[in-house]
């Protein structure tokens, strides 16, 4: 077993593990938890109460989490004078299967983003954004209900790989002239530069795990969200690559929308998923106007970022969006938000994102019974209209309640 600095490895749990190219996972898994920054602080501790309530219900005993605290950004600058330390990346490594909040990310100078160091260190390269509505939450359209998407966004590449120059800096000047007298292109002399790279490996990856996962769950449409009639070899690309492994690797699975008209008169033939794309600018406005039409969504990076907020917005907003970011066999859960540091250390923000992170992980774990009870609480608790300041200022006749209030109510109602 690695020997780590700051980390305390408990003695009390064991590690998952790899096994014939599935995650073995035993009765008492260790699993790293990052808390992070700003409202890192109030969720996490919310969270972790509301797993252990929904896993001690569901198993009586004998299954348990057994935390293990790892470090990341503001915690991990004072523990180790740096903020995104190597044996954060080791630990996650070792015990396959972890829980992250939020961490700070400066904009326009200073360091990268830690979130997007973990994801491309780890390769942690399909992230995975469930959208869907509880009965009761206060939404700013009309039938919120017909939403219910997951989101697969590619995590690695795209306009975050981190790749750009700053105006006026030596490699800036170096890129642009060189793209103007061997490109022949017109790039103005005062721009920044970024770099927008999207690969068939990055794309083939990540369209293979939404389909995988559209068939496991029985879900109806995959939908390629790209913007491919502007950016014709990155997102265009992705479109093409993407009904590449449709119809290359799940033939008997798919119906590309075509072949829907083509072959079967408009009709969906049973047990087929369809296979469709998407313009992004359209999709934002079909996830409003006809979101019953969308299932799972796969996208480059920037639009999924994008979009999960946006569809989250329609269920009631970031305090209810939960993620995953995930690779092969490994598992990072993390809540969509950052860390609204307006409302750090106050104890009245909605720790739902990441406690319905935490229920995504549960269900990775293949303890879907405690993943069960922990939506089952959420409802309820919506239900009685009991809830944090984000759900009451969206329904009427609620009791706004704190976040170590909610997450016991949630306990509670399971
Ligand atoms: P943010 O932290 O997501 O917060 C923006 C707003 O979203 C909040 O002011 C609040 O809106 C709402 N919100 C966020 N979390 C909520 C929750 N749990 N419950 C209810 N409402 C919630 O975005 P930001 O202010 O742009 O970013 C702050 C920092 O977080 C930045 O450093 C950013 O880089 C970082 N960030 C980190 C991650 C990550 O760790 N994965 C993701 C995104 C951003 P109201 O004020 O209207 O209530």
């Amino acid at each position: 077993m690695a020997k780590y600095k700051h980390i305390e490895v408990p003695k009390n749990g064991k590690a998952i593990t790899v096994k014939k190219k599935k995650l073995k996972i035993p009765n008492n898994p260790i699993i790293p938890v990052i808390e992070g920054d700003g409202i890192g602080r109030d969720i996490m501790k919310a969270t972790r109460r509301v797993v252990d309530a929904a896993v001690k219900k569901a198993y009586k005993g004998r299954k348990r989490i057994v935390w293990m605290d790892i470090f990341a950004g503001e915690r991990a600058n004072e523990l180790y004078g740096e903020w995104m330390p190597q044996e954060t990346f080791d630990a996650i490594k070792q015990y396959k299967v972890a829980l992250k909040g939020p961490l700070t990310t400066p904009i326009g100078g200073g360091f990268r983003s830690l979130n997007v160091t973990l994801r491309q260190v780890l390769n942690l390269y399909a992230c995975v954004r469930p959208v869907s509505w509880f009965k009761g939450v206060g939404s700013p359209v009309v039938h919120p209900e017909k939403l219910n998407v997951v989101i697969y966004r590619e995590n690695t590449e795209d306009v975050y790989a981190g790749i750009e120059w700053k105006k006026g800096s030596k490699d800036a000047k170096k890129v642009i002239a060189w793209l103007n007298k061997s490109m022949k292109t017109n790039i103005r002399t005062d721009s920044g530069i970024g770099v927008k790279p999207i690969s068939v490996t990055g794309t083939k990856r990540l369209v293979r795990k939404a389909i995988q996962f559209a068939i496991d769950k029985k879900r109806s449409s995959v939908t390629f969200v790209h913007k491919g009639n502007i950016m014709k070899y990155t997102e265009g690309a992705f479109r093409d690559w993407g009904y590449q492994v449709a119809i290359a690797e799940f033939r008997n699975k798919i119906v590309t929308e075509d072949e829907l008209w083509s072959k079967y008169k408009g009709k969906m033939p049973k047990g087929k998923i369809l296979i469709k794309d998407r313009i992004a600018d359209s999709m934002f406005q079909q996830v409003l106007t006809r979101p019953d039409e969308y299932d799972v969504l796969a996208t480059p990076n920037l639009n999924g970022d994008y979009l999960s907020d946006a569809c989250a917005a329609q269920t009631g907003g970031l305090g209810m969006a939960p993620g995953a970011n995930i690779g092969d066999y490994i598992g990072l859960f993390e809540a969509t938000h950052g860390t609204a540091p307006k409302y750090a250390d106050k104890d009245v923000i909605n720790p739902g994102s990441l406690i319905l992170s935490a229920a995504m992980m549960l269900e990775y774990l293949g303890w879907g019974k405690a993943a069960e009870l922990i939506e089952k609480g959420i409802q309820k608790t919506i239900t009685k209209k009991t809830v944090t300041y984000d759900l009451h200022r969206q329904m009427k006749g609620a009791k706004k309640i704190g976040t170590s209030q909610y997450a016991t109510n949630i306990i509670n109602n399971m």
